[in-house]
């Protein structure tokens, strides 16, 4: 049921009547009470001196999320706007920017690097299959071969496709552009990849990184990052592209003792530096414990689609994607009804399908705030939703996850870790 949006009635969206809605949409994830709590504390003076501990607090831990000892500029914006950041600081006009499509995503970022004047190349494998995969690093490596002039500045690849459910190898994009013996920046995208899925910005050698407050690190939407290798810094002083809210130079001269050239996220700063002290928690085994719980959780999802007898839209398993599982539906079953039916009768979201693929499949998220229980929760009422909409199910989904979850132990015992 929509929420009662009356003209001089109070706004009132949290209309679920009991317990917790299931978000289960790969981002906005669910925000922790924890982190809720934390920032509800009263708002400071962003000149004033408790701000500079915060701020240095905050970059000081976000290096270490991102695995880098480079700069991590955090911008009051979504992730499309660290998208255009990056392009922006790093690229002039009529640019050549070669760019992998692997989904909706990486088709956007296609769009938005036409609109700001670059020279955008496709290259992606014909027909849904880029779509199904991840990046065929192979592709990268020839076309970078072919352009003996360098004229293409940049290669974007998205690393966590959250349209599709594909985690794409940089490593080994990063290994096609040495092979080629090419100076073009690697741009990344993982704004649904950090703090979910292994991430390395500087061992994987990338020059931009592009990551989101609203999905691994348990935030709200409203923060965004790049972070920037000493190249992509250099290529910085030398780009036209016109930039001013977006210019790394200012921002991360302000960063030195914590503080911005604007007005910063003061709330949601005080919930990111509770994430990371989250997310790094030794007792909770740090990233490698975020890493191996997100493909747990991952594994157990998937084994309730195999069960269903549904197929999963990442065609190459050595990709499947730890934050999310794109489910197909049937041939001629809409997959936006289904989704309607699990959130009405439910209370639970599923992520749409996007662009090319809408109505033919919908996405679960399993990332962040997440365990066992809710996971099964969650998939109980997909196999509800899909038996009501009369999908003929293989099996028990929720009877396989609940075996994978108990054949698997979790890495950190939690008895352990209290
Ligand atoms: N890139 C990816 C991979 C995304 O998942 C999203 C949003 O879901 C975006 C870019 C755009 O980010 P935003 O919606 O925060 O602007």
């Amino acid at each position: 049921m929509p929420a009662k949006l009356t003209s001089n009635a109070m706004l009132t969206l949290d209309f679920h009547p009991t317990g917790r809605h299931f978000l289960q949409i790969p981002g906005p994830s669910p925000v922790p009470d924890r982190i809720l709590r934390a920032m509800s504390l009263p708002t400071i003076d962003h000149r004033g001196p408790e701000f500079g501990a915060l701020g240095l607090r905050v970059l000081k831990a976000v290096q270490q999320i991102f695995q880098t000892r480079q700069p991590v500029v955090i911008y009051p914006a979504s992730g499309t706007g660290a998208w255009e950041a990056a392009l922006s600081n790093t690229m002039s006009p009529g640019d050549h920017v070669l760019m992998y499509e692997t989904g909706h995503f990486a088709s956007l970022w296609q769009k938005m690097a036409g609109k700001l004047g670059l020279k955008v190349e496709v290259v992606t494998l014909p027909g849904l299959e880029g779509w199904r995969r991840g990046v065929q690093a192979h592709l990268i490596e020839a076309r970078l071969k072919a352009d003996t002039q360098h004229s293409i500045k940049a290669v974007c690849v998205v690393h966590n496709e959250t349209s599709t459910g594909v985690t794409s190898d940089i490593r080994a994009v990063r290994k096609a552009i040495d092979a080629a013996k090419h100076p073009a920046l690697l741009l990344v995208d993982t704004i649904s990849g950090l703090a979910s899925a292994e991430y390395k910005h500087d061992e994987w050698g990338v020059d931009v990184t592009i990551s989101g407050s609203q999905k691994g690190l348990m935030l709200p939407p409203g923060i965004s990052f790049n972070a920037v290798s000493p190249k992509a810094l250099e290529a910085s002083k030398s780009a036209k592209l016109p930039k001013s809210f977006w210019d790394w130079e200012e921002i991360i001269a302000m960063n030195k003792t914590g503080y911005w050239p604007y007005t910063p996220n003061t709330n949601l700063l005080y919930g990111l530096a509770e994430a990371c002290d989250m997310l790094l928690a030794p007792e909770h085994g740090g990233l490698p414990g975020v890493f191996a719980r997100h493909q747990r959780w991952a594994a157990g999802v998937r084994s309730a689609v195999s069960a269903w007898g549904l197929e999963i839209q990442c065609l190459d398993p050595a990709v499947y994607s730890p934050v999310l599982t794109g489910v197909m539906t049937p041939e001629g079953v809409d997959a936006d009804a289904v989704r309607r039916v699990i959130y009405e009768r439910f209370d639970c979201s599923l992520g749409t399908g996007l662009g090319k693929v809408k109505g033919r499949m919908f996405r679960i998220g399993h990332l962040g705030d997440c365990n066992d229980l809710t996971l099964t929760g969650a998939l109980a009422g997909c196999e509800m939703g899909l038996k009501l909409s009369g999908v003929k199910l293989a099996g028990s989904g929720v009877q396989a996850a609940m075996d994978y979850f108990s054949a698997h132990p979790a890495a950190v015992n939690l008895a352990k870790a209290a």
